[in-house]
């Protein structure tokens, strides 16, 4: 260690502080890595690695990025998973005895980028803390761009911390060790590295400097915890006070649907299943916002549907109204135009990164205000009069920034040129000196060139020498001698000042020096005003975000012909000629077939449907339909129906087959069966159960045992609706001892040697499942079709008694039930079927007894 050089000794000193970050270290223009986080930077960065003589036998690994492009490197050492702490000079090199001091200055991580270039201006960056205390959860989430903070508790099981966990996309997990071991499993399905970072809570004091006494005494011990565990991380990182985390967002869990993370992509809440896109997602059928702001806001609302009726009608009117004003929509969406992302904004005030340019976004978002506030008040919408009753302009805030920052402004803080004149009388005066300097500077060329004859001499400045008179060489013939001091000689010229050049270019220099440095005071002034202010903008921005969602609502609901919902407390789910809102947006024309739903507990109909029909007929389609439209409903959106009467539901499990292969490992059947182990424990009356193929990934006896088995518990034990598919049509039966249960399937018709889907859903369940008919049409050769037909037909003859008789199955007829499947099952499943025109005609229904 000693023989280190004192710049490599003080390198290791604050190395020691950053053990699990890539230590950026300020050289010059440069920052500079050794040692093995130069390796691993010149890796991940593919950036050159060479060697420094740093006093010890060998030379030290190195590589830099210039100081002016580092935010490119960091976004992309972060985007990897790394952390960056970013350490910089923090004396004047020329004041500095023996090695310039240096400090880290702020730790980079996933969870903490303010960079634009590393974050999603319509998506949120979550970091969230996990805690464990008492046998209780604490969950706390942050975006530190905006300074949002949630925080919720609940009593602890895996599942439900994966769930809350999973509702913010994190990209960065701190918290107490137990907690995060429990997450671990479940980061490997997320589709970005996650880091993770164990913690220790941060003493009260520190904490009652960031939020009031009040507030954190509100807090449960479980959520206060979680909270602590954030701040401290955010504390120790980002090394600077955090203006605009002030408020602490708390919740219930029961206050919002419950929607487990495979129930999320399942339905493509918020991305694909198959490539994890926005696009074809339900948020990117819904996204019509018009500010990045009410963009983010919107995907929270999707992650979260309400719970509660009154909150959900009161979205409901906000959207009826301007459903139904076209023009106020359209001046609303006008308006909104102009509106920056004032979240991030704040973010940028508090975090000192705010330039001219930011300050001026701000105030023109304000400018407009005024504007969207009267057309809410014009509305005649309770809600959004509610929405805007009382608020802050702002106005002025955008007022003081009007006064002080010109009306373009550099990017650069401090290089001046930012100030408006006028504003401060000091000001004036130097850029007076400065302005008459330049004059007197021009006036002295003008002087010179007559005194000399030297037409083309010329007064120039550079930052060595200053000013200085410039004569050619065919030229110097003409100057007398010792007119000028001669100060630098180029190839073609010399360079020239007198006494008296100098001494204006003292009193020019200091007054610019001055001018930069006072308009940066008098800009930072106007900063730290804002940010006493931020806790304002950002009650404004919420209100905005609000607003633009609202229209967002609306557009789309116009645009696609949605209908209001009527949201009841009941338990009925009703709905006429509903539509998938995806498939039918992307599918051409108007070619999507709409569907019924009718869900109720009366006599005589049924609260779950046993829906059969062969591969590709729609069923699921059409049970994530009915899933789709309670969660749009229940976000205060319309649906695609024609006409809705949905019961709040507080929670809905999927067990559809797309994401599968997600969990590497485990087999389908493994998988399903753990699915179905939490909906049995977890679901409720108000629940809504989706099982697409129930049974499906074992042998057809024990899989059809299974499916009657779980249908029947759901029946008599959980009450909630339910839809299940099934390719066992001998279960049809059921629906004979089950009285809540019914059958259903897709209509499909039958004309010759053609098979056409007709997706619509009938009562009664198929005769057959097609499938062997779907192996055909996919091309499989004659033997096999043919001996899947006549092992079929031996199967179809035993079914009577499987059907009753099914704890105990022949040897004969496992054997017959299990090479059906395996025959017949994964060509069904794999094979692409050539498209089938649909008929437009009423749909054919098909025999409707159990086969
Ligand atoms: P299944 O679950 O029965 O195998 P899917 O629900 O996956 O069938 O539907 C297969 C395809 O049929 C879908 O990709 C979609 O393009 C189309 N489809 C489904 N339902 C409808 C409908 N109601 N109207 C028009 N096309 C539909």
């Amino acid at each position: 260690m000693t023989a280190y050089t004192p710049m490599i000794q003080q390198y290791l000193g604050i190395k020691e502080g950053a053990q699990d970050a890539i230590l950026f270290f300020r050289l010059g223009d440069f920052y500079e890595m050794f040692f093995d986080d130069a390796i691993n930077a010149s890796r991940e960065l593919e950036i050159t690695l060479t060697g420094r003589e740093g006093g010890g036998d060998k030379k030290i690994p190195m590589c830099g990025v210039p100081y002016h492009s580092a935010d490119n490197y960091i976004a992309r050492l972060i985007e990897k998973g790394f952390k960056v702490a970013i350490c910089e000079q923090v004396e004047d090199p020329s004041a500095a005895k023996g090695v310039v001091r240096r400090e880290i200055i702020r730790v980079v991580t996933p969870g903490t980028v303010m960079e634009t270039k590393s974050l999603a201006d319509k998506a949120n960056n979550f970091i969230v803390a996990a805690s464990i205390l008492g046998g209780v959860f604490g969950v706390a989430a942050c975006d530190l761009t905006t300074g949002e903070l949630y925080v919720t508790s609940f009593a602890a099981t895996a599942e439900s911390l994966y769930d809350e966990v999973n509702v913010y996309h994190p990209s960065e997990l701190v918290g107490d060790t137990e907690a995060l071991e429990m997450l671990r499993p479940a980061a490997t399905t997320w589709n970005r590295p996650v880091l993770f970072t164990e913690r220790t809570p941060m003493d009260r004091q520190r904490l009652s400097e960031q939020f009031s006494e009040l507030e954190l005494d509100a807090l449960a011990p479980a959520r206060h915890r979680a909270v602590s565990l954030l701040i401290g991380y955010l504390d120790e990182t980002q090394k600077r006070s955090l203006g605009h985390v002030r408020r602490i967002s708390v919740y219930e869990p029961n206050q919002y649907m419950i929607l487990d993370p495979f129930t999320r992509r399942n339905l493509e809440l918020t991305e694909t299943v198959r490539d994890r896109n926005k696009k074809g997602s339900l948020l990117w059928l819904l996204d019509r916002t018009r500010t990045s702001m009410g963009a983010r806001l919107l995907r929270r609302w999707i992650d979260k549907p309400l719970l509660s009726k009154s909150a959900i009608d009161e979205r409901l009117e906000a959207v009826d109204k301007l459903y139904h004003s076209f023009i106020l929509r359209d001046e609303l969406r006008q308006e909104l135009n102009e509106i920056y992302d004032l979240e991030r904004l704040v973010g940028r005030v508090a975090y000192g990164s705010a330039n001219g340019r930011d300050l001026n976004a701000l105030k023109t978002s304000l400018q407009h205000v005024p504007a969207l506030t009267a057309l809410c008040r014009d509305s005649e919408s309770d809600t959004l009069n509610k929405l805007v009753d009382g608020v802050d302009a702002c106005a002025d805030l955008a007022e003081m920034i009007e006064t002080v920052i010109v009306e373009e402004p550099p990017v650069s803080v401090r290089e001046g040129g930012l100030i408006r004149a006028g504003y401060d009388s000091y000001l004036d005066e130097l850029r007076e000196a400065s302005v008459n300097g330049k004059k007197w500077l021009a006036e002295l060329e003008r002087r010179e060139r007559e005194a000399t004859g030297i037409k083309s001499l010329k007064i120039g400045y550079n930052k060595v020498f200053g000013y200085y008179l410039e004569v050619s060489k065919a030229n110097i013939g003409m100057l007398p001698e010792g007119r000028y001091e001669r100060k630098q000689t180029l190839t073609n010229a010399e360079r020239y000042v007198t006494p008296e050049l100098k001494e204006k270019e003292t009193l020019i220099l200091e007054a610019e020096d001055k001018m930069v440095d006072l308009e940066y005071a008098k800009f930072v002034e106007l900063r730290d005003h804002l940010t006493a202010h931020l806790h304002r903008l950002q009650k404004l921005a919420e209100v905005i975000a609000a607003l633009d969602v609202y229209q967002s609502h609306a557009t789309v609901s116009g645009e696609q012909r949605y209908v209001k919902p009527n949201v009841t407390d009941s338990y009925n789910f009703v709905v006429r000629e509903g539509r998938h809102p995806v498939v039918e947006a992307v599918m051409e024309g108007s070619a999507f077939i709409a569907n019924d739903t009718t869900l109720v507990k009366d006599e005589g109909q049924a609260s779950m449907l046993l829906i059969t029909g062969p591969n590709m007929a729609g069923k699921s389609t059409y049970m994530r339909q009915v899933a789709l439209i309670s969660i749009m409903a229940q976000i205060g959106c319309f649906v695609p129906a024609k006409h809705a009467e949905v019961p709040l539901i507080d929670r809905i499990f999927t067990r559809i087959g797309a994401a599968d292969d997600l969990i590497g490992g485990q087999s389908t059947f493994m998988v399903e069966m753990k699915d179905i182990q939490i909906m049995t424990e977890k679901a409720t009356a108000q629940s809504l159960v989706i099982i697409d193929e129930l049974g499906r990934g074992t042998s057809t006896g024990e899989g059809m045992a299974i499916a009657q088995a779980v249908i029947e518990f759901v029946h008599h034990e959980v009450g909630c609706k339910a839809l299940v598919s099934t390719h066992f049509h001998e279960l049809a039966h059921l629906s004979e001892t089950l009285p809540h249960l019914a059958n259903a399937c897709m209509a499909v018709q039958e004309t010759g040697d053609n098979v056409t889907f007709l997706r619509k859903l009938v009562p009664g369940a198929a005769g057959s499942s097609y499938g062997i008919y779907c192996a055909q049409l996919a091309g499989l050769p004659g033997s096999i079709t043919e001996r899947a037909y006549s092992l079929l037909e031996l199967h179809t003859s035993q079914e009577d008694a499987a059907a009753v008789a099914w704890k105990s199955p022949t040897r004969m007829q496992q054997q017959a039930a299990e090479s059906a499947v395996k025959y017949a099952a994964p060509a069904l499943e794999e094979v692409q079927l050539p498209p089938v025109p649909v008929v437009e005609e009423q749909p054919v229904v098909l025999p409707l007894s159990s086969g």
